[in-house]
């Protein structure tokens, strides 16, 4: 194992790792676990995690391998996952292949079997056949060496073959030696001792010849398990003694601990009990039960073991009561580590989902509030079009209006004075006509004529004359009623329509008018000729024409004139009718 991790260091070194070669000397030549830890920590003492990620990360890969080989596989095991979480976020699939196969190794060495499988499995489908990389035949070694921690065996054998096969192909020496170190392993495990044997022969030469000591040393213990299966004690011996010697050199202790126990076992085998006792005490001296907990376990099972063969019983009773003490304190360990490994992962899933769920909450919020947004803004548009158009019509309508009510004056007043003009005073005359006899009402007209207006334009010219014209507008609506009604019919002359008034009262009202405009000559300046008016009155008979009216007031209004000007002639309809004969 720790071989292989040696090995491992070695391999997981980046190319730009060159780079800072001065710091990092342990990279490219095996060396001892400690001063690999204190390099790296030299390196990461320049890096930056954020200046150079990928740089860092690397560092750290090796820092874990280096802390496992330590046993100290937990203290790395944060190093990994961060190297892991980079590299899958921005995609470095050599980064995140090793350093799944690095957590992978840590998992193994924290007995977190099948979290290895699950990582070794993934570095497996990354990696690629190129013997110069951390190769798919790399990965299968390990994960064949997985089972066979398992003591799947059978499930050990194709993932050892496959490595074998490929590194025999690359003529890859060093990974030979130990992939067919595993094969024979797990074949003399299988009962195949014949065949692991001599696989166990050729990666002990392999590893004679590419000098890696500690792979003889493991080749050697095997072998010599081998040999205590078929009870070749001596010869067995004689090879656990050789590898203790390397073993001692590297300063291997669980591997020393491991062959001092295989000593007693074979001691116990060949039924000498002493030497058995020895070798106990050896491994005692080479157990630390603090960190090696599995070892304790199987240290005081042979104990016990002893103790019972020597008759020995209560020290074998206490040696299995601790057996079991300890095996339970390590299993209740491991499972709640595991138990917090599996609450860790499931709190980092189920916040990323929940991040996730949140961060789809948003987007839809977000959706809801733009397309809110966009509504308001579209509503805020029709209320606002809405509002010109509204505006641009009640303008258009008020215009027309205005220009309807321009255009109606102007077909019914008279422009100058603002009186009614001819024709509509004529229409609305003709109306109070049919009223008045319809309903049997009184009804007088007046035909109104300015006296010597001509002498008054010449003398004051014409714009005087208008003047006059728009003053005696004026007086006459002052001075008649609400209901009556008045029009300029020619250029100096009115006609009044006076419905509900009888002869009398239109003659006062008439009067009250020629007092009143005497008054506008002087307003005006207007001293030679006195500003006044004839009128001629009629009252409606019921089977009288308009025309016949207006000739009345015409006729009456001539009178007037005749008389002298300034006066109101009542119709005479006697003299109207003589005069009509007269013209006869
Ligand atoms: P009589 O007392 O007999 O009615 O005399 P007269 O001068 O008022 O009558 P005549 O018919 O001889 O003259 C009317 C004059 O009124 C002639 C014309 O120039 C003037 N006249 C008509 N329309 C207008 C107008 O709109 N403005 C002005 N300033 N004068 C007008
Ligand atoms: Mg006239
Ligand atoms: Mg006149």
């Amino acid at each position: 194992m720790k071989s292989i991790t040696y090995k491992l260091l070695h391999q997981a070194k980046p190319s730009a790792l060159f780079n800072i070669i001065s710091y990092l000397p342990p990279l490219i030549t095996i060396s001892p676990t400690q001063k690999t830890l204190t390099e790296t920590e030299a390196a990461l003492n320049l890096l930056d995690a954020n200046q150079q990620p990928w740089l860092y990360h690397n560092v750290k890969v090796v820092e874990a391998m280096a802390y496992d080989s330590d046993g100290q596989s937990a203290v790395g095991l944060p190093g990994v996952n961060a190297a892991i979480t980079w590299s899958q976020k921005t995609r470095r699939d050599k980064l995140l292949l090793q350093a799944l196969f690095a957590r992978g190794m840590l998992q193994i060495s924290l007995a977190d079997y099948v979290s290895a499988l699950s990582d070794l499995q993934q570095a497996y489908e990354l990696a690629s056949d190129d013997p110069n990389s951390l190769s798919k035949a790399h990965v299968a070694a390990m994960i064949a060496q997985v089972y066979e921690y398992r003591s799947e065996n059978e499930m050990a054998l194709p993932y050892f073959t496959e490595a074998v096969e490929a590194h025999r192909q690359h003529n890859a020496q060093y990974d030979l030696s130990v992939a067919l170190y595993g094969l024979g392993k797990a074949n003399a495990n299988l009962g195949h001792t014949e065949e692991g044997a001599q696989q166990l022969e050729e990666s002990l030469v392999i590893a004679k010849q590419v000098g890696d000591e500690q792979g003889v040393a493991y080749a050697l213990k095997e072998l010599a398990s081998i040999d205590i299966t078929n009870q070749q004690f001596a010869a067995a011996e004689d090879k656990i003694l050789q590898a203790s010697l390397i073993f001692t050199q590297a300063e291997n202790q669980q591997m020393l601990f491991n062959l001092s126990m295989a000593l007693v076992d074979l001691s116990i085998k060949d039924g000498q009990l002493s030497k058995a006792e020895h070798y106990l005490q050896q491994a005692e001296a080479q157990l630390v039960r603090q960190t090696m907990p599995v070892h304790s376990i199987s240290f005081d099972e042979m104990g016990a073991k002893l103790n019972a063969l020597q008759g020995q019983f209560e020290p074998a009773y206490h040696r299995l009561a601790q057996a079991f003490a300890t095996h339970r304190k390590y299993q209740s360990e491991t499972s709640t580590k595991q138990l917090h490994q599996l609450r860790t992962r499931f709190e980092v899933q189920y916040s990323q989902q929940e991040n996730h769920v949140l961060a789809q909450q948003n987007a839809l919020v977000n959706l809801q509030l733009s397309q809110q947004k966009n509504q308001n803004i579209q509503l805020l548009l029709l209320s606002i079009f809405a509002f010109i158009a509204c505006v641009s019509l009640g303008v258009l309508v008020l215009r027309n209006k205005k220009h309807k009510q321009r255009l109606e004056r102007l077909a019914t007043t008279d422009e100058l004075t603002g009186l009614c003009n001819r024709r509509h005073i004529l229409a609305m005359l003709e109306s109070q006509m049919l009223q008045a006899s319809r309903y049997q009402r009184t009804l007088t007209i007046a035909m109104l004529d300015l006296d010597w207006f001509k002498q008054i334009n010449d003398a004051y010219g014409h714009s005087v004359g208008d003047k006059v014209l728009v003053n005696f507008a004026q007086l006459c609506r002052h001075t008649l009623r609400e209901s009556d009604q008045i029009g300029r019919i020619g250029g100096e002359e009115f006609l009044l329509v006076l419905h509900h008034t009888g002869a009398a009262d239109a003659q006062t009202l008439l009067e009250k008018l020629l007092k009143k405009v005497t008054d506008i000559g002087p307003l005006l300046g207007i001293t030679t000729t006195p500003v006044t008016f004839t009128a001629g009155v009629v009252s409606y008979h019921h089977d009288d024409s308009m025309e016949d009216l207006l000739q009345l007031a015409d006729v009456a209004l001539y009178r007037g004139k005749k008389n002298g000007r300034n006066q109101i002639v009542m119709c005479d309809r006697i003299a109207k009718r003589q005069s009509a004969e007269l013209i006869a």
